[in-house]
């Protein structure tokens, strides 16, 4: 089995410029969502497997997005293993002239640089490679492979890998799910925070701005309002022990700060409250009677949502002119798996192979598609590029993190469907 495993490390060095230029190309495949029309993302990443004899099937709940499905068998029985990816991308933000267009595709000094590059089409390029490399290599797989690319991340999943679960979950469940989605080099994502976005809405009657004593000033209450809901940040969630005495590790928190940025370890583990719009006031003389705040919490693993919002209703009961609706549709649980699960141990393995650092599982702080796998019991795990210029003008990634990516999730499925 070593020799195979050297084919597969061998096709994948040859391919550098196969490999990238494909990735360059799918960037310059435009796919923001919104709006979201990932077909021609879609023909360029179809194209691919027809290049290679292999078949796909398309599962569309919206004919502008459509989603790929693949899948190889080998010849004994075994696992199934499924690898997502999305093609969908942030919207692009305006170009400043002279600068570079966010839809480029350029390769420079050994960069590709595009919307979406961290996030993720790096990913589902290693997801989209991995599947063809071990299709040439079926005879000496057991179980199943299973390639989904989809449509529909960015907006919550609901015209992509949710569409899937929904209508062929025999296809697409499988028993362990690989993601590309921005990770770091330094660390395995096991597990990610749920969300619960609130409209509040806060009314008065309002009077000219030199008539204070007539009425309360919308905007003042949203401001202690806003104030008043850091609370919900010093709830503590109930995690399993194994995962509390992960997250506290010097190793972990070391990867955290590397792959998140300084102080992520001191807020995984807790809720965070970002005001992202605030709207209110009509006129610098005129007293408000009208603010309205969106509002988005992040809650980790461990902790109820119905706790967090025990405490956010109590907190609103002491304004009676506030009111709030929630957006169910965005709204959902944060999910884990088992960070010591075999898949987790066969990605740490071969990063420490390659890189010489093992990387630690660690939790996510944004949402993903892996939740979908998580809820229904599945493990699911990311490991992908670094996420630090993901949404950003000049969002990349290196040549060697694209190669490096492909590297792990080629030798992971490898090992997870020969073992
Ligand atoms: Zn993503």
């Amino acid at each position: 089995m070593e020799a195979v495993r050297r084919q597969l490390r061998d096709w994948i060095d040859a391919d550098q410029d196969r490999i990238v230029g494909f990735l360059s190309g799918f960037l310059r495949a435009k796919s923001p969502n919104p709006p979201g029309d990932t077909r021609e993302a879609c023909a360029f990443a179809t194209a691919l497997l027809a290049q290679e004899g292999l078949s796909h099937r398309i599962v569309a709940a919206r004919e502008d997005l459509p989603n790929i499905v693949a899948s190889v068998e080998g010849t004994r029985p075994g696992r199934h293993l499924v690898l997502n990816g999305h093609m969908d991308v942030f919207p692009a933000i305006e170009d400043l002239p002279g600068e570079r267009s966010q839809w480029s595709g350029d390769v420079e000094e050994g960069r590709i640089y595009g919307r979406g590059a961290s996030d993720m089409k790096c990913g589902t390029t290693a997801s989209l490679f991995t599947f063809l490399y071990l299709s040439r290599l079926r005879e000496h797989l057991k179980g199943r492979l299973t390639l989904t690319v989809v449509s529909d991340e960015e907006t919550g999943g609901r015209w992509g890998t949710r569409h899937l679960m929904e209508t062929i979950p025999e296809e697409v469940l499988g028993d362990c799910c690989l993601n590309g989605e921005p990770s770091g080099a330094a660390t395995v994502r096991f597990a990610e925070k749920g969300t619960l976005r609130l409209v509040i809405t806060i009314r008065t009657p309002g009077a000219h701005g030199a008539y204070p004593h007539l009425s309360a000033s919308a905007v003042k209450i949203a401001g202690r309002l806003m104030g008043e809901l850091e609370e919900i940040t010093e709830l503590r969630p109930d995690l399993p022990e194994r995962v509390a005495e992960l997250l506290a590790s010097p190793e972990a928190r070391r990867a955290m700060e590397e792959s998140l940025g300084a102080g992520a370890p001191d807020i995984v583990d807790k809720s965070t409250v970002n005001i992202g719009v605030i709207r209110g006031g009509l006129k610098i003389n005129i007293l408000p009677d009208e603010c309205v705040m969106e509002v988005e919490i992040r809650v980790p693993p461990g902790l109820d949502r119905a706790r967090v919002m025990e405490t956010f209703r109590s907190i609103l009961a002491r304004h009676p002119e506030a009111s709030f609706i929630d957006r169910p549709d965005h709204s959902y649980d944060a999910s884990w798996c088992d960070p010591d699960g075999g898949m987790a141990l066969i990605l740490q393995d071969n990063v420490q192979a390659l890189r010489g650092v093992r990387p630690p599982a660690i939790v996510s702080l944004g949402g993903s598609d892996a939740r979908y796998w998580r809820w229904r019991g599945v493990p699911a795990y990311l490991y992908g590029p670094s996420p630090k210029t993901m949404g950003r003008r000049d969002e990349h990634v290196t040549v060697e993190e694209m190669m490096h990516v492909l590297r792990v999730h080629a030798l992971s499925a490898f090992d997870y469907l020969t073992r």
